[in-house]
């Protein structure tokens, strides 16, 4: 069955820049992202019996229950009136692609190609390591890539902190965590869906990657 929305899923390791690519995308198609990461971090914010539970898998950069992510994402979808939806870091483990798939078939889109972000684990460490993020408005800086003018943020002189999860030790685990919970998703759609997944090399510059990724979407939309 044909849907008049079509969802892409950006795919990738913590640090290959896939938050920032899915953004980019999004608003050249004029939508928001769904960003697993940004949803539960959102949850975690404020105290409740469901942050109590979220916050120890974040902070130890483990996966979150696929359960718990289902439903925030659904209920994201369910308030978007848009005909693309960008998922950014979902399914990211094997147990959320049936979620997926049911998620598809009940907010009623079509799944028209994954696109899957290559990088070195050295790159990526490194990345992460210099993260920043504005703690008023969120703008992500890097101190090795694309650092802010002053010691703050360009946009609102907000100050730049890093992220909790963005220590040596965590970094350490969210990227075991993706080549042993993530890979087998990606290999996955690699198997039953070659002619829509998509891989792209991020060591390039950021001009250059997003020409092909819309590419890919002109080709596959
Ligand atoms: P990210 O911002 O994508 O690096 O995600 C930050 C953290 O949120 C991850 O280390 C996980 O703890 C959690 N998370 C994000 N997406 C998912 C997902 N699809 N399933 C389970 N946990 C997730």
């Amino acid at each position: 069955m044909r849907y008049d929305k079509n969802a892409l899923i950006f795919l990738g390791p913590p640090g290959s820049g896939k938050t920032t690519i899915a953004s980019k995308v999004a608003f050249y198609f004029g939508v928001e992202t769904v960003e697993t990461g940004r949803l539960l971090r959102e949850k975690v914010k404020n105290e409740s019996e469901l942050s109590n539970k979220i916050r120890p898998f974040i902070e130890s950069g483990k996966l979150v229950p696929s359960d718990l992510v289902a439903k925030l994402v659904q209920k994201k979808i369910e308030l978007m009136d848009t005909n693309i939806i960008i998922f950014d870091g979902f399914p990211r483990r094997d147990d959320q692609i049936e979620l997926f798939f049911r998620i598809s078939q009940d907010v009623g889109f079509n799944f028209i190609a994954v696109i899957v972000l290559l990088i070195s684990r050295t790159t990526s460490e490194k990345r992460l390591m210099g993260r920043r993020v504005c703690s008023k408005c969120g703008t992500v800086y890097n101190i090795y890539f694309n650092p802010p003018r002053e010691d703050a943020c360009n946009i609102c002189g907000g100050k730049l902190v890093r992220r909790e999860d963005d220590t040596p030790e965590v970094i350490h685990k969210r990227l075991n965590t993706y080549e042993y919970e993530t890979v087998p998703v990606i290999k996955y759609f690699e198997r039953n869906y070659p002619q829509i997944t998509y891989s792209e090399s991020v060591e390039k510059p950021m001009e250059i990657i997003f020409d092909s990724i819309l590419t890919i979407i002109d080709k596959v939309k």
